[in-house]
């Protein structure tokens, strides 16, 4: 039976320490706050953000969150970024994905200033996770990593296999995991027979968004298996792992909920400390 890398226990360690560092921020009168920028009123997107603001109260940070219409036009959207690039209180800027159809994401993202930019998705934070530059890291990738490595998963020398090539998990992971060397593979909807390369995976990342899509024959015995995914099907949120029965596969497996999602949330604290951090130095 593999053994579980649980989002909870690690998330509230984490949060522990951070909850040091804020307070630490907070007496010598830094600001460290999270400004949320919401537009239209997608229902998974409001879930994602108030659980956002529940975080930042954990911590005592100073949480806003700016809902916008759905009409709201790009002009307006960036207006609203540059006054959170102003903004002293908020050491971190965070619009809210996907946004509706009319508006451009990539201006929108490249508006926040890089250093407020706590979800690393500014293409300055990307380029410098590829060229191996201190940058902001995308909170979902490290969350995975950081789960990795606390839970003891070996990874230099080692083979990774990811499957996902987005721009918010699969590209970053990867990048992230090649920095740890290990050997890595990128697999995606084109990639002829997945199953010959999810099998020699020491290290097995699943990004796609297809439920249980992930199966034990598709995995090495004793593998890390990392679900990403969060699906939601008849009412419940399910991973793209099949766990029932991958667990009795793999070496390590991560439970969805409870898993890279509750990473995720603390990374993005984490980066909104480290942005204050940074600014008081
Ligand atoms: P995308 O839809 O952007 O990417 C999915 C990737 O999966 C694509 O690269 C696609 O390939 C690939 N893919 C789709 N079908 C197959 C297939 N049959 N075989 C191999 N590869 C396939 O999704 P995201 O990366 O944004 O998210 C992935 C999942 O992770 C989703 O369930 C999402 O909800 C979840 N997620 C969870 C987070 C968390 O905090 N836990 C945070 C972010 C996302 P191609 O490029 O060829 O189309």
């Amino acid at each position: 039976m593999a053994i579980l890398m649980d989002g909870k226990i690690l998330a509230a360690e984490k949060m522990a320490a951070l909850k040091t560092r804020v307070d630490a921020l907070k007496e010598k009168g830094a600001g460290v706050g999270l400004a949320v920028i919401l537009v239209g009123d997608d229902p998974a997107s409001q879930v994602y953000v108030r659980n956002k603001g529940k975080a930042c109260e954990e911590l005592g940070i100073l949480s806003e969150t700016l809902r916008m219409p759905r009409e709201t036009t790009q002009d307006e959207l960036e207006a609203a970024i540059d006054r959170y690039n102003r903004d002293e209180r908020v050491s971190g800027i965070l619009v809210q994905l996907p946004l509706p159809r009319h508006l451009d994401e990539k201006r929108a993202l490249a508006r926040i200033l890089p250093q407020k930019d706590v979800d690393g998705f500014h293409i300055a934070n990307a380029g410098k996770l590829f060229t191996g530059q201190e940058g902001v890291v995308a909170c979902t990738p490290k969350g995975i990593l950081y789960m990795l490595k606390a839970c003891g998963v070996p990874l230099s020398g080692r083979e990774a296999v990811v499957i996902g090539r987005s721009n918010i998990v699969g590209k970053p992971i990867a990048m992230l995991l090649l920095n740890e060397n290990c050997t890595v593979t990128i697999c995606h909807s084109r990639t002829a027979d997945l199953a010959a390369h999810t099998r020699r995976a020491d290290i097995l990342i699943a990004a796609v968004g297809k439920p249980r899509f992930v199966t034990a024959d598709m995995v090495k015995p004793g593998a890390a298996v990392v679900d990403v995914g969060i699906n939601r099907v008849d009412g419940k949120v399910v991973g793209d792992v099949d766990f029932e029965n991958v667990e009795k596969v793999a070496g390590y497996i991560s439970p969805v909920p409870g898993g890279v999602g509750k990473m995720t949330i603390c990374m993005l604290m984490e980066n909104t400390v480290e942005a204050a951090e940074r600014k008081g130095q």
